[in-house]
C-alpha cells in the first residue's frame, strides 16, 4: 500500500502516521523528518531548507523532490510507504504521479487528518512549545490552506480520497483512520482496481 496522509500542521499526523506505519508494516516517508535531518548535518540543502522553515513557509519543490525521488528508489519502498508531509503542493503532486507512473507504481490512497482552524490554535496555545512560535504556526496554517489544501480536489477527482474527522481520541481517530486503509485495500482488490 502507497498512501499519502495530509493534515494542517496540529492535526495530530505524527500520532497517527506512527501507528499506521506498524500496522501497515511500510517505511514512514516524512519530508519534514528529512529536511530537519539534512539540517542537522549541515548539508547544503539542509542550509537552504533552514531559512524557509524558520519562516513557517514551504521549502522549493525542487529540494522536496530531489530528496523523495531518491528515498522511493530504495528497495524498502517497492512495496509500499506512508507518505507524510509530501505532496504539499499541486506541482509536487504531479511530479510525484509521473515519477510512480515511471516505475509503474501507484498512489493507494489519501487520507485528509479533518481539524478545524480555531481547534488547531487552541491545541497550539496549549501546548506552548518552543518551535510552536504563534506567527510561525499561523504562517504554516495559512500556507496549508492555500498551497495544501487544493491537492484535497486533486485527489478526490482521482477517486483517491478518504477524509476523516481529526476529532477525539487518538484511538478512535486511528479506528478512522483503519477504515479508510481497508476501504482502499478492497478498491486495489476490486475488478478493474489498481
Ligand atoms: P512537517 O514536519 O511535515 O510539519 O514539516 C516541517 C516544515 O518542513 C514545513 O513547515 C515546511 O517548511 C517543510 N516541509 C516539509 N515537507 C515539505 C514539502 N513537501 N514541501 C515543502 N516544504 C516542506
Amino acid at each position: 500500500m502507497r498512501i499519502i496522509l495530509i493534515g494542517p500542521p496540529g492535526a495530530g499526523k505524527g500520532t497517527q502516521c506512527q501507528r499506521l506505519v506498524e500496522y501497515l508494516k511500510v517505511p514512514h516517508l516524512s519530508t519534514g523528518e528529512m529536511l530537519r535531518a539534512a539540517i542537522r548535518a549541515g548539508t547544503p540543502e539542509g542550509i537552504t531548507a533552514k531559512e524557509y522553515m524558520e519562516h513557517g513557509q514551504l521549502v522549493p519543490d525542487s529540494l522536496v523532490l530531489a530528496m523523495v525521488t531518491k528515498r522511493l528508489e530504495t528497495p524498502d519502498c517497492r512495496s509500499g510507504c506512508l507518505l507524510d508531509g509530501f505532496p504539499r503542493t499541486l506541482p509536487q503532486a504531479e511530479m510525484l504521479d509521473d515519477l510512480l507512473e515511471r516505475r509503474a507504481m501507484t498512489v493507494d490512497g489519501v487520507i485528509e487528518l479533518a481539524v478545524p482552524r480555531d481547534e488547531l490554535i487552541r491545541r497550539m496555545l496549549a501546548r506552548k512549545r518552543a518551535d510552536d512560535n504563534p506567527e510561525v504556526f499561523s504562517k504554516r496554517i495559512v500556507s496549508f490552506e492555500t498551497q495544501t489544501a487544493p491537492l484535497l480536489d486533486y485527489y478526490a477527482r482521482q477517486g483517491k480520497l478518504a477524509s476523516i474527522d481529526g476529532l477525539g481520541a487518538a484511538d478512535e481517530i486511528f479506528g478512522r483512520v483503519r477504515e479508510a486503509v481497508e476501504q482502499f485495500e478492497r478498491r486495489s482488490a476490486a475488478p478493474g482496481g489498481r
